[in-house]
């Protein structure tokens, strides 16, 4: 009787452990590809560069035709041209991009300081100002979605000082009818800092009134002509 009781729980705890099998949780369904990352100033390699080290807009048109921004050795700088966007559209991605605003506007303040933007699909505003002492209605602020959410901090580093955005983002998903399946959802971080976590944002972004959102597929990442000589450098965005 003993034994049989024994061989009981035996067969209990094997089983039990057969249960537990480690191996029984791995994931080899699809493996990562890999990429390289090994020299952290330069983009990854599956990334698509938008603008690098040279003096080169070949990426880029503007509103009406070409783009037209001043180019200096590795940057290009706003310069009253207006907007300019990529030849490319984009759905979900994830964006770096470097600027540096303005060191030379110590009389203007709020919006007016080192005002430009990034815009995601053409419409969705991530802010860029000088907000390293300049105070302004917080969801205007550098890092902002623009109008709809304040950045969590301030991460921001003086003028004329290189900064980074490292932006993921997922693009909003439409019913075949027009109507919102589900919103774009945003995250950023501004020079390596987080500031956004996540922000359902709540369609196009607009100085004045409610967003909302109005149907459209993958679009241009746009950069904003503001009036002031924000510059950037070294844009690069993976598809994801
Ligand atoms: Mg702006």
């Amino acid at each position: 009787m003993k034994r049989i009781l024994l061989l009981c729980t035996l067969l209990v705890v094997g089983s039990a452990v057969m249960a537990q099998d480690p191996a029984a949780t791995e994931d080899w369904s699809m493996k990562p590809p890999k990429v390289d990352r090994n020299r952290m100033c330069k983009p990854p390699s599956d990334a698509l560069v938008l603008f690098k080290w040279s003096s080169d807009l070949t990426n880029w048109k503007g509103r009406g035709g070409e783009a037209r921004w001043a180019t200096i050795i590795n940057r290009m700088r706003v310069n009253g041209t207006g907007d300019i966007m990529t030849r490319d559209s984009f759905g979900d991605c994830q964006l770096h991009v470097e600027f540096r605003t303005p060191l030379f506007e110590k009389k203007l303040e709020g919006q007016g300081k080192g005002n430009s933007g990034v815009y995601l699909q053409s419409r969705y505003e991530v802010q860029v100002l000088d907000s390293y002492e300049n105070e302004t209605y917080y969801n205007g602020q550098a890092g902002s979605i623009y109008k709809q959410s304040s950045p969590l901090v301030n991460a921001s580093r003086k003028p004329g000082k290189w900064q980074t955005y490292d932006i993921i983002f997922k693009a909003p998903r439409f019913h075949a009818d027009g109507t919102l399946e589900s919103p774009a959802v945003i995250t950023v971080l501004h020079n390596g800092v987080l500031i956004q976590d996540r922000f359902e944002i709540l369609g196009t972004s607009v100085y004045a009134g409610a967003p909302s959102y109005k149907a459209h597929g993958d679009a241009p990442l746009l950069l904003q002509d503001h009036g002031n000589k924000v510059q950037y450098r070294n844009i690069w965005i993976r598809k994801l």
